[in-house]
């Protein structure tokens, strides 16, 4: 497999460490806490986590709360919660909120360095200031520009008094209207927004704007390296000017490219009504990219920063098929997990002279590839189920699997099996039951099908399994017509609500997260998604947080094979 670090040793990332090389490496991931994290923030944590850590540093979580319309304490618990999930650790939490008193006595330094001003302009205005409809009409300042400093910083007081209502009234940067970079036309510094803020209450009625708090704070908490995505890239300009003006400490932007996942549906007014209107079970159903679906679907986090890994770091912003994180996901469960075997659809098999059989206990590894993972006992039973699409009613030559006449193997048991008769509900068609005898000659049958127990004994489980497959038939659902909820895939859950699992599932479910997986143990400790198995000739499962004791629940992560069709 790939170093885990090579996203850091070469390209982008290594590029952006040499400019400034550092001892003491600071970073931070700084998410707004408006809404649930996805899997391309899970590359912003790699990213600016895993800089850190490479190089020795520290990386801050940093809730970005300057929004309090937006911002809700779910979220908060929720991103934290990914981050750990994700494998790694604060250096500290710390909130844009916590420098608010900080950030109000710079913006008065800012307007004493006649560096800012009070502006009383509405929209339209403003879009005229900026170069018209267009852009091609002259800039120009208005004359809330030529104030003096004392008359803007009453006019800053006044509006933090709660003397101006909203858009009556902002603060402004008084940048460079020359400068062919907009983010350098005079940026808003601070508004005015009589609402409560979940950490500081109703202690203030204006709030700084992003391009005002996100340099400053980078600032004061040393930040090195403050890595962001390329929409920021102009920014940057206006990030320099405005820690220059007022303080010290000089961090040091760069951008880097955004990871998209093709017609992943990620925006929190679509995924709200998708939830609302019970299209998916939850913002974490496993058919959604958030990342507590991602993690409830079963997939491992090492997977993900696999993923990232795998992709690299660079400017350019990738959008990514789902099979080919899917791709990753299958190879990193293919090396991680053990195995069971899990019939979807089953049907009993009675082999009529197995009784010398009945009750032997075999042995099967939890993976032929990797003997560390160990093997657990199953017991062989007369009547054993099988899957319903590894039996044919009738034979034909191009077919290997069980029919009336025809030998298979069955995963670890002592003989093959020929079925000899079958009968059938006439009412739904459906076979109810084969019957079958040991083919003692035939010793290297062309197919071995998986198979599990029955009968009290046999320690077999029934359980839930869901299957599912891509949320939206279209690969832009965003232009199906008729819009996205047109677009839904029928077929997104299938549900087998019969099948059954063998014994063995109870170790493994005893023993998740497994220890043979790459640094897993420290990961996802607890939660039942960390149940996960490969289902042989079947798919990838893990155990789903709708399981209690009583009742299995499984989804499927991913399938053995990438599937052609959709
Ligand atoms: P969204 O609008 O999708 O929620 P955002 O840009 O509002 O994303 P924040 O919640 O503010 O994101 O994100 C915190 C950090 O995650 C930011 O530094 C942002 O650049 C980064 N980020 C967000 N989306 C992606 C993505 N798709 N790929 C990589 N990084 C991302
Ligand atoms: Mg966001
Ligand atoms: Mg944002």
């Amino acid at each position: 497999p790939l170093d885990p670090d090579a996203m850091f040793k070469q390209g982008f990332l290594n590029d952006v460490y040499n400019e400034r090389p550092s001892k003491d490496v600071f970073t931070r991931f700084p998410p707004e806490p408006n809404g649930f994290l996805h899997i391309g923030h899970a590359k912003a944590i790699a990213v600016n986590f895993g800089f850190a850590r490479h190089h020795g540093g520290k990386c801050y979580l940093r809730f970005d709360d300057t929004n309090p319309e937006a911002e809700e304490e779910i979220y908060f618990i929720a991103i934290e919660e990914m981050v750990r999930w994700l494998g790694f650790e604060p250096y500290k939490i710390t909130y844009s909120s916590d420098n608010f008193d900080l950030l109000y006595e710079l913006a008065e330094k800012l307007i004493m360095l006649d560096k800012a001003y009070v502006c009383h302009c509405g929209d339209d205005e403003l879009k005229l200031q900026r170069g018209g409809e267009k852009g091609t009409t002259p800039r120009y300042r208005c004359k809330h520009a030529e104030q003096m400093p004392e008359e803007n910083l009453q006019k800053f007081r006044d509006m933090r008094d709660g003397k101006y209502k909203p858009r009556e009234a902002f603060l402004r940067m008084k940048q460079d209207i020359t400068d062919g970079n907009p983010q350098m036309w005079d940026l808003a510094a601070y508004r005015v927004l009589d609402k409560p803020h979940h950490r500081t209450g109703d202690k203030w009625k204006i709030y700084p704007t992003y391009d005002f708090t996100h340099s400053l704070c980078d600032s004061f908490e040393g930040i090195t390296h403050s890595l962001c995505t390329t929409e920021f890239f102009l920014s940057r300009t206006s990030y320099e000017w405005l820690n220059k003006q007022l303080v010290e400490f000089q961090p040091m932007q760069r951008e880097y490219g955004r990871l998209s996942i093709q017609g992943s549906v990620l925006s929190k007014r679509k995924l709200k009504e998708l939830v609302d209107k019970k299209y998916v079970r939850g913002w974490d159903d496993p058919r959604l990219h958030t990342l507590i679906a991602v993690r409830r679907r079963g997939v491992p986090p090492g997977a993900i920063l696999e993923f990232v890994n795998e992709l690299g770091v660079t400017t350019t912003n990738s959008i990514i098929q789902f099979s080919r994180f899917e791709q990753t996901i299958r190879r990193y469960l293919e090396r991680t997990v053990p195995r069971l075997m899990l019939v979807l659809d089953p049907v009993p098999v009675v082999i009529e002279d197995a009784d010398e059989f009945d009750g032997t206990e075999l042995t099967a590894p939890f993976s032929p590839k990797n003997p560390a993972m160990g093997d657990h006992k199953i017991k062989f039973t007369r009547t054993v189920y099988i899957d319903r699409s590894d039996f044919r009613e009738v034979d034909s030559k191009d077919y290997f699997r069980l029919a009336p006449g025809k030998t298979v193997g069955l995963l670890q048991a002592p003989f093959p099996i020929k079925a000899t008769s079958f009968t059938k509900d006439e009412a739904t068609g459906k076979v109810t039951e084969v019957r079958a005898v040991f083919d003692r000659e035939t010793k290297k049958p062309k197919t071995f099908i998986q198979w599990v127990a029955a009968g009290e004994g046999a320690g077999s489980r029934k359980c839930e399994v869901r299957l599912y497959n891509t949320l939206f038939k279209a690969d832009n659902p965003a232009a199906a017509e008729g819009g996205y909820l047109n677009d839904i895939n029928p077929e997104s859950e299938i549900i087998y609500p019969d099948a059954v699992i063998e014994s063995g599932f109870d170790e493994v479910r005893r023993r998740a997260p497994w220890p043979e997986a790459a640094g897993e143990d420290k990961l996802g400790k607890g939660g039942k998604e960390s149940v996960r198995f490969q289902g042989m000739r079947v798919a990838y499962f893990a155990l789903d947080s709708d399981s209690t004791d009583d009742k299995i629940v499984l989804n499927r992560i991913v399938s053995l094979k990438e599937d052609k069709e959709k």
